[in-house]
């Protein structure tokens, strides 16, 4: 594993809308173990395949519950509203209040092509819709509805 390099700031990558994938192979998932060690080293909650440079519809997510790998996740349906205070390992420092669905299900594959259902609330939910915006080139500062500073952020990012 290897921790790989996060993209920042105006890097054109993290506006691309991301490829499908077609292929799961020993290849992708070596990006997922890297993904994952990167995010952990960054004490992120997700991280997206855009952001290490990589255009394809693969996140990590730990909301607190253990590691999700989602291959090609679609948001299948969603309920409620809710503010968050999202940041972005992309994004170091900034910090926004965004509207999110208080609940989504989101269908995926994982790392054998095997498909899952996963139902998000509250973090998780966040976690989920900020990095399957991502595979869209949709980063969570075109949602925020209020900057907010440092001290009234939580201490995750996402
Ligand atoms: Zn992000």
């Amino acid at each position: 594993m290897a921790i790989r390099i996060i993209r920042k700031d105006e890097d054109e990558v993290l506006r691309k809308k991301c490829k499908e994938i077609d292929k799961i192979d020993d290849k992708l998932r070596v990006l997922l173990d890297d993904m994952a060690e990167t995010m952990y080293d960054a004490n992120g909650v997700g991280l997206a395949a855009p952001q290490v440079g990589i255009i394809k519809r693969a996140v990590v997510i730990d909301a607190g519950s253990g590691l999700l790998e989602l291959i090609n996740p679609k948001v299948i349906s969603e309920s409620g509203e809710q503010s968050y205070i999202e940041g972005c390992l992309s994004y170091p420092g900034i910090y926004g209040e965004t509207k999110r669905p208080a609940k989504v299900v989101v269908e995926a594959l994982d790392r054998n092509g095997k498909k899952q259902v996963i139902e998000g609330e509250q973090l998780l939910a966040v976690a989920l819709c900020h990095e399957i915006d991502h595979l869209d080139g949709i980063i969570f500062k075109d949602k925020v509805i209020k900057y907010v500073e440092r001290e009234e952020a939580e201490e995750d990012e996402e």
